[in-house]
């Protein structure tokens, strides 16, 4: 979208105020499809109904309307969670925004309502169940209300999937403000739903707009769920930063699968309607603050989370509708960063719903539930594109197309290719060497590799030995993780994903079972550089990463100091931007996406002379645009991929583990590694290589010049050292060194 586009139609020079609002206060360059239609409608004193996706931006709509009134805006939202956040980013652009609501005292209360009934706020938030109390909503009419904006409006239909009855109170609202303009929002709706709530709420005048349900930006996956979690571990291990929520169907499923994931080192928590309030807060808070990097939680969570860097959306159990599988799924990615949506699906799953949907009193109940389940499992276990099955629930055609679209779109590229022999290849070395290793090892076998592990083995002397190597590593790597997805092998996770081989697997190993699967994707070795599924967004990468780093630790204290998420400072999105284009004066500063006056009135200077600083000290230019890193196939906005090996290691994973997580060649887990070690990131390196064998290599390195290669130091040492380990001594040697 290009600024002079929206500058010719707001007039050239003279840019009109709606405009002029969304680039000073908000500091965003051009409204996204409906927003300004929407906000010309509310200033026209028209009622409005608004279907925009999630991340579509809603809220500007009635924020903008809200400065530009007279009167007071009241906003109706059901959340506490969703009023605290959106009223502190407000006043952190410098917004006259409060709410009231039952987590303040009453003598808070009253000093609100005071400030109100003086005319000092444009922007007042409330719940629903107070703004309809007698004394509330007669004391509002006594003074000027422009508007009232209603969030969440599909609560008030008892056909949506989220009826809230203290919504259907808002129906008085037009008969105690009758000249109030009214806009409902929502994101998701049935035509029977919008249709209830324009009746509800008794809106006039009415504009309405339906903007697409597409969400451009989400990859859709839906995965068997047979070793479920062993799929779900490897997945966190490719996104080491990103955060997530994973939602399970009740509260001890939550509680079982957070310690689980904790007790595999990730930093997770749970959350359930069963904890106190305070402690549900608190769980919150440290996954809003990114102090958790995922959150497993049942679908008590969420509504009104309006964290824009929410990388993954994870359904352990089956939801009930679409409808609210497209809500909970769309609350990934509302920064427009390419994020994921993983289902993962078992016909056991719908059984149990089934049972579940028994149980209900009202005949009427357990008809809507049944309908709306089958539809659910229907999407989920038939081969049809996921994006649009999704967008034909909500009446939309989808006939585009995106990048990133999901499972199905990606398994029907191209012609399938008979996999049968190399499936039959690949599991007689599993059964071979006795269902006891992981894909990393026999593949090794299969190639016939000389790594000392197979030797120790004595695997070489195995009829499977070799048998592999007219196809590449990565080939055998695609064919293995495909015979996990379909069921022919497990992984076992609770013994170091050894590969074991199913019934299934036996029947394509001892029957002949044919093994058709699409073609693998032609991969390059790092995944960082796999340009096959990018996303159009010039914003996926930072330019500079370090910088981005050291921006993304900048903003984590100055929100430590102000106890705010860090995202109500700058977005990823203004980070990674900051990164590439290195603004080091104000008004550079300011076409920051996201960057107001204000921020860069309040923020501007500790991010500046951060940049001025990288600048000094390495020299770096800004990036252009065209020349920008593109987002991953996984994106991980954060860190280089050294980081995510050098995490793994961390974490206690060898370097066979990293290399079957990342999908990497041994000697590029190595490559990383040496780097973290010269860098100093790793101390010791007796794990990688035992005290002995270092003092052998040490000696060797001696003898050598120091512009040798490692060749010259393995002609010393013998076939029975490795390159990996010499790299790493000298490595360590480097370091030591330099000091
Ligand atoms: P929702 O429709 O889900 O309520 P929000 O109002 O929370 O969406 O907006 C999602 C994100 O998009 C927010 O970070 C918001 O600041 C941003 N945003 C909204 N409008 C624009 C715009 N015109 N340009 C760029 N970003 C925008």
């Amino acid at each position: 979208m290009s600024h002079a586009i929206e500058d010719a139609r707001e007039g050239g020079a003279g840019q009109s105020p709606l405009l002029a609002t969304l680039r000073s206060t908000f500091g965003y360059a051009a409204f996204r499809p409906y927003q300004r239609e929407i906000i010309q409608s509310i200033m026209d004193g028209r009622d409005v109904l608004a279907l925009l996706p999630t991340g579509g931006g809603k809220s500007l709509c009635y924020q903008i309307p809200a400065l530009l009134f007279d009167g007071l805006t009241v906003v109706v939202s059901p959340l506490i969670a969703l009023m605290k956040d959106q009223v502190d980013r407000l006043q952190s652009l410098g917004i006259a925004a409060t709410y009231i609501n039952s987590s303040l005292d009453p003598t808070e209360i009253r000093e609100r309502q005071m400030a109100v009934a003086r005319g000092e706020v444009k922007l007042l938030y409330v719940a629903p169940e107070r703004l309809m109390a007698g004394g509330f909503i007669r004391r509002l009419a006594r003074l000027q209300v422009s508007l009232v904006a209603i969030d969440e409006a599909h609560c008030i239909s008892a056909w949506g999937h989220d009826f809230r009855p203290e919504y259907r109170e808002l129906s008085r609202i037009r008969e105690m403000l009758p000249d109030v303009t009214l806009a409902a929002f929502t994101a998701t709706a049935t035509r029977r739903v919008q249709d209830d709530i324009v009746a509800q709420l008794g809106l006039r005048d009415l504009a309405s707009f339906c903007a697409s349900f597409n969400r451009p930006n989400l990859f859709y996956d839906v995965r068997p769920k047979q070793s479920a979690y062993a799929d779900l571990r490897d997945y966190l291990r490719s996104q080491p930063r990103g955060s997530g929520i994973i939602y399970c169907s009740t509260r001890n499923g939550t509680e079982d699968l957070a310690a689980k994931l904790m007790a595999d080192g990730f930093a997770a928590t749970a959350y359930h309607a069963g904890l106190a309030s305070e402690e549900r807060q608190r769980r919150q808070d440290a996954f809003l603050t990114d102090e958790v990097q995922i959150i497993v939680a049942t679908i008590a969570f969420g509504m009104g989370i309006d964290k824009p860097n929410v990388r993954f959306v994870v359904h352990y159990d089956l939801p009930k509708n679409l409808e609210g599988y497209y809500q909970e799924s769309g609350r990934a990615g509302r920064d427009g960063l390419p994020s994921d949506c993983i289902l993962y699906y078992s016909y056991g799953d719908v059984g149990r719903q089934e049972y579940f949907i028994r149980q209900k009193a009202f005949e009427q109940e357990r008809e809507i539930a049944h309908i709306q389940l089958k539809q659910m499992a229907d999407w989920a276990s038939n081969q049809e594109c996921r994006r649009r099955a999704l967008l034909a629930y909500f009446d939309e055609e989808y006939d585009s197309e995106v990048e990133r679209c999901c499972d199905v779109c990606e398994s029907d590229d191209g012609v399938p290719v008979d996999y049968t022999i190399a499936a039959q290849q690949l599991m007689s070395c599993v059964a071979r060497t006795r269902e006891r290793f992981g894909m990393t090892h026999v593949i090794e076998v299969l190639r016939g590799s000389r790594a000392q592990r197979v030797l120790q083995l004595h695997h070489d002397q195995l009829s499977t030995y070799g048998i592999g190597r007219d196809r590449p590593a990565d080939e055998w790597r695609y064919l293995a993780h495909q015979l996990v997805r379909r069921g022919y092998m497990l992984q076992d996770a609770a013994a170091f994903n050894v590969l074991k081989i199913t019934e299934r697997g036996r029947e394509v190993l001892f029957r002949g079972e044919r093994v058709l699967l699409p073609a693998p994707a032609v991969k390059t070795a790092e995944p960082s550089s796999d340009s096959s599924r990018r996303s159009g967004s010039d914003y996926g990468k930072p330019g500079h990463p370090e910088l981005f780093e050291r921006l993304r630790a900048l903003r984590r204290r100055l929100a430590e100091d102000q106890r705010v998420p860090p995202f109500i400072i700058f977005s990823d999105v203004a980070l990674i931007q900051i990164s590439s284009d290195l603004p080091m004066d104000e008004s550079a500063f300011r076409k920051v996406r996201g960057v107001g006056e204000r921020k860069t009135a309040e923020y501007g200077q500790p991010f500046m002379a951060e940049v001025k600083r990288f600048v000094e000290e390495t020299g770096a230019r800004p990036v252009p645009a065209q020349f920008r890193p593109r987002p991953a196939a996984t994106p991980s906005v954060a860190g280089s991929t050294v980081r995510e090996t050098l995490t793994l290691f961390q974490q206690g994973h060898d370097i066979e583990a990293i290399m079957d997580v990342r999908e990497l060649a041994r000697s590029t887990v190595e490559g990383h590694l040496a780097a973290a070690i010269e860098a100093g990131e790793i101390e010791s390196i007796d794990r990688l290589v035992s005290p002995s064998r270092q003092r052998a290599i040490e000696a060797a390195i001696a003898q050598c010049d120091e512009i040798d290669g490692l060749r010259a130091v393995r002609d010393i040492l013998g076939e029975e050292y490795s390159y990996g380990e010499i790299r790493f001594v000298k490595a360590a040697h480097t370091r030591a060194r330099r000091g």
